[in-house]
């Protein structure tokens, strides 16, 4: 009973969160950077804050993460951090030799003032950036947004940087994946190539953060989105944006930037959402639905239909992050479970209509909520299963209420690296999962006599 002291009456609180749920803008800065081949992250910033965005990715993933810091001490944190990151440019490129660094920010440096366009432009006047090789950059002061943000402004930072018009336009869809597993990066790419349509996915952290054990330590695995591409994705058709808030911002810049239009829709995760991202790559690809997509989505359909006594009338609470909450309270919904509390630590006023629009007016919706108020609802309506990432389990096991590891950060189980939750095959895993859950606890209750062989 870890948090037994959660009490059950609800006060309003403004300036006070108790355990947050979400972590800090550069992890999804860092996370981003990595979806760029040959690209080494740089936080600007102490070691202390690169180290702890390090390990979270590291233990999330269970795969080395590498990143640089410019190692403020006292005089940086007063003077300014430019002397460190001019001589962190020149270090890194010289030792380490990647194509691309991509700087964020931290609370340190945001609060100095540190001026990254200006920093980077000196290193560029003072020959630090070798030719043919990028250095670009992402704002993420962490006492604003989450993890959600910081990914959302590093891939703006990618558009920024590379995308160029040239005028001749191509039929190539850009995807933009949102801040998803490299097993669902990976999903997606399929996808679009089962349908015949080219597409330029980026960022892409398949084959970075899952890649296989060959014995051999890789600084640059093979994958990532290759410079050349994200370059020609100035000249592509369409941008599809998967997720509003982590996929949104980059996808406008760039429309803005290189005059190609954008669509945004929600993460394709249940069938509802994978059909809707399934129909926009038909259209804009000009394209017809292969058979075996058709086979994938009947299959999962058949697992539901054929369960769907044990989903109707379940509850569920869930908590994490905004873009995945909404298409997976669309998911249950749609499968049968009510949806009563989502929690997500992301501020964004338009989360609550979007939760409600897919899984109806009846559900208690918070943005930039916190675990303690996530608990508070459900000591005051208690549910069937809870959806959420590690730090749920301390609600989990203090309520009895089976939990569901997902979203970020899961550092005490894994799969989630190398399966998806995207499309129709993610589904089927979702479905897998949720199943699961509920003839565990099912036979884990019943009585002797109820004790059931075959289901
Ligand atoms: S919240 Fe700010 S100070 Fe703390 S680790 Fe993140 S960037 Fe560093």
């Amino acid at each position: 009973m870890l948090l037994r002291h959660t009490p059950k009456e609800i006060k309003e609180r403004s300036a006070l969160t108790i355990n947050p749920a979400k972590t800090c803008q550069p992890i999804g800065a860092m996370y981003a950077a990595l979806g760029v081949h040959k690209c080494l992250p740089h936080s600007h910033g102490s070691q202390g804050c690169c180290a702890y965005h390090r390990s979270a990715l590291t233990r999330h993933y269970k795969e080395p993460v590498m990143a640089g810091t410019s190692s403020f001490t006292e005089g940086a944190s007063v003077f300014g951090g430019q002397a460190n990151l001019l001589e962190a440019i020149n270090n890194i490129f010289t030792i380490y030799n990647p194509d691309v660094i991509a700087v964020h920010t931290t609370c340190l440096s945001e609060t100095i003032g540190d001026d990254l366009n200006q920093i980077i432009s000196k290193a560029k006047e003072e020959g630090k950036v070798p030719a043919g090789k990028y250095v670009i950059k992402a704002n993420t002061p962490s006492y604003v947004g989450s993890h959600v943000t910081g990914f959302a402004n590093m891939v703006k930072g990618i558009v920024d940087a590379f995308p160029v018009n040239t005028g001749k336009r191509t039929n190539t869809i850009n995807i933009i994946p949102g801040y998803v597993e490299p097993s669902d990066m990976a999903e997606i790419k399929r996808i679009a190539a089962e349908l015949g349509v080219k597409a330029i996915v980026f960022p892409d952290t398949s084959n970075v953060l899952n890649g296989p054990q060959t014995g051999k330590y890789e600084m640059y695995p093979s994958g990532g989105a290759k410079i050349a591409d994200l370059i020609k994705a100035g000249d592509s058709a369409a941008t599809i944006a998967l997720g509003p808030i982590a996929s949104g911002p980059a996808a406008k810049a760039l429309d803005a930037k290189c005059k190609v239009p954008c669509e945004i829709l929600n993460l394709p995760i249940g069938i509802r959402a994978t059909d809707e991202f399934v129909d926009r790559l038909r259209i804009l690809g000009g394209v017809c639905v292969p058979e075996s997509i058709a086979t994938e989505r009947g299959q999962v359909i058949d697992v539901i239909t054929d369960n769907q006594q044990y989903f109707a009338g379940k509850t569920a609470a869930l908590i994490g992050d905004p873009d995945q909450l909404v298409s997976l309270a669309g998911f249950l919904t749609d499968i049968g479970i009510k949806v009563r509390h989502v929690v997500t630590g992301t501020a964004g006023k338009k989360f609550e209509k979007r939760v409600k629009d897919v899984a109806g007016g009846d559900v208690n919706v918070k943005e930039a909520g916190d675990y303690f108020y996530f608990h508070q609802l459900i000591k005051n309506e208690k549910v069937d299963i809870m959806f959420g990432n590690t730090y749920s389990k301390y609600i989990s096991r203090d309520e009895d209420i089976p939990l569901i590891r997902f979203g970020f950060p899961i550092y005490d189980r894994t799969g989630h690296q190398y399966i998806p939750s995207a499309g129709y095959r993610g589904a089927m895993r979702l479905v897998e999962k949720i199943l699961n859950a509920i003839l565990d606890r099912q036979d884990r209750d019943a009585a002797e006599e109820k004790f059931e062989l075959v289901m």
